[in-house]
């Protein structure tokens, strides 16, 4: 046994090449290095037993929690009978044409057809097809820009990489930055002049988009992405306002919102979208995660009305088991009232983490919506004053919550604990995952 798992570390180290991980740190030891085996819930184990509650669902995606049999037995089920077909030129099966219209019927108002793909990167992809194929079909040809935001998360691909507005998933790729803009990160807590309320803020926000907009010409810009709540940038929830005056903007100058709602589709927020919680109507919508709650990698544009078809597709578009799981999921979602759940433990479980937490001399602010929330660490409160990020106080933190038994995550850009539990957690996981990050937070600032 002992032979076999030093041979599996070995072809670790040597063949696989792990997603943002520090490979000469893994290959020294001083990763996590889990080999993942099972799951049940909110709680996860590796191939030793060891137990962990997962506090950000694998990677904000494991909606319904872990092993539940309705999501597996539809996979198999669809795996012997038809494990594959494509969807062009008119084909589908049961299951991609069912989802499709269950997507639909809980999509904000407007939205009319479901484009599936892979991953939340490649459904990006296709917004921005659809959006400069949309400008070319209407005879304008110049509105082609698209403005994101400092801080927004869009994907990891060449040109949803250029929409992410994280310096580190950009800088020394050499990704186009033409025809992709950035705009002021809604982000209440950094804002520059901290005299603004949250309203003030909101309409400095708007009002650099429309500054920006008028610096390019309008005729030029096609379309704005944004996130319902900040996930990636550090789990920000937007200031009062702040969509209801974007959205002006965009409408005063014709230009299309996409809601990039990967996070937040599928009940995480404690509505079905983000785009209902925060009265955002977008003309195209990206969904991925809680589709299939990760059980398989499905992802799709919700298109609205005014947008058309276009000759685009991938192999796998609409691949029949994933889209198996997708229907089971989303009836899964249902059954156990999963977006209801969301709302009033995700409600709970910010109030205990503020209670238990929020005091510390560390801790600059608690925030969140729904089922997220995030913890942002300060060096003094009173004058905001951050870490130097060599001191990597947020991974630190997460590191000794890890040890703890809690998957919490150290957000890539700043000093702040992540969280975004499966929605099926109770007040009691919830307790345990507060009690647990009290004491990391603790024992990390003890030590420093
Ligand atoms: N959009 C958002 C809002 C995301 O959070 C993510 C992934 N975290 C993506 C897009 C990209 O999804 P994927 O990693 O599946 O390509």
């Amino acid at each position: 046994m002992l032979e076999q798992s030093n041979e599996l570390a070995a072809w670790d180290r040597d063949h696989f090449f792990h997603p943002s991980t520090h490979m000469g740190t893994h290959a020294r030891g001083e990763s996590p290095a889990r080999v993942m085996a099972g799951g049940e819930g909110v709680t996860v184990w590796d191939n030793t037993g060891r137990k962990s509650i997962d506090a950000f669902a694998g990677l904000y995606c494991v909606n319904v929690g872990y092993g539940r049999q309705k999501i597996s037995d539809a996979i198999a089920e669809q795996a012997k009978n038809l494990a594959y077909y494509h969807a062009y030129v008119g084909h589908g099966t049961e299951a991609s044409i069912t989802l499709a219209k269950m997507i639909v019927d809980r999509a904000p108002e407007g939205m009319s057809r479901v484009y599936f793909g892979l991953s939340g990167s490649d459904a990006n992809e296709t917004n921005i097809k659809l959006i400069w194929y949309y400008n070319n079909v209407l005879g304008r040809p110049e509105k082609k820009k698209i403005i994101s935001r400092w801080r927004g998360y869009h994907g990891s691909g060449v040109m949803t990489g250029s929409l992410t507005g994280l310096d580190l998933f950009h800088n020394a790729f050499d990704l186009p930055r033409a025809p992709i803009l950035h705009t002021e990160a809604p982000y209440y807590f950094r804002r520059a002049d901290r005299s603004q309320s949250e309203e003030q803020f909101s309409q400095y926000c708007a009002d650099r988009l429309e500054e920006m907009i008028l610096a390019e010409g309008p005729d030029t810009v096609a379309a704005f992405i944004g996130e319902p709540i900040l996930g990636t940038g550090g789990i920000v929830p937007p200031p009062a306002g702040y969509w209801e005056k974007i959205q002006g903007v965009l409408r005063k100058y014709d230009v299309l919102l996409v809601a990039d709602e990967v996070v937040t589709g599928f009940g995480r927020l404690g509505t079905m979208f983000g785009s209902d919680h925060y009265g955002i109507k977008p003309d195209l919508i990206t969904i991925a995660k809680g589709l299939t709650s990760a059980y398989a990698p499905l992802s799709g544009v919700i298109v609205s009305d005014k947008l058309g078809s276009l000759g685009h597709g991938w192999t796998y578009s609409a691949h029949p088991i994933c889209v198996a799981a997708g229907v089971a999921n989303l009836e899964l979602i249902d059954e156990m009232d999963l977006v209801t759940n969301a709302g009033e433990t995700g409600a709970y479980f910010r109030a205990e983490l503020a209670r238990a937490v929020g005091g510390h001399r560390h801790v600059g602010e608690v925030r969140g919506d729904g089922m997220l929330a995030a913890v942002e660490f300060v060096k003094d409160r009173d004058d905001r004053v951050f870490f130097d990020p060599a001191l990597k106080v947020g991974p630190q933190i997460a590191t000794a919550l890890a040890a703890s038994g809690v998957l919490g995550r150290a957000m890539p850009q700043g000093d702040i604990l992540g969280f975004a539990p499966p929605l099926c957690l109770t007040r009691e996981e919830a307790d345990t995952v507060v009690a647990k990050t009290a004491d990391a937070v603790n024992s990390v600032f003890a030590g420093l």
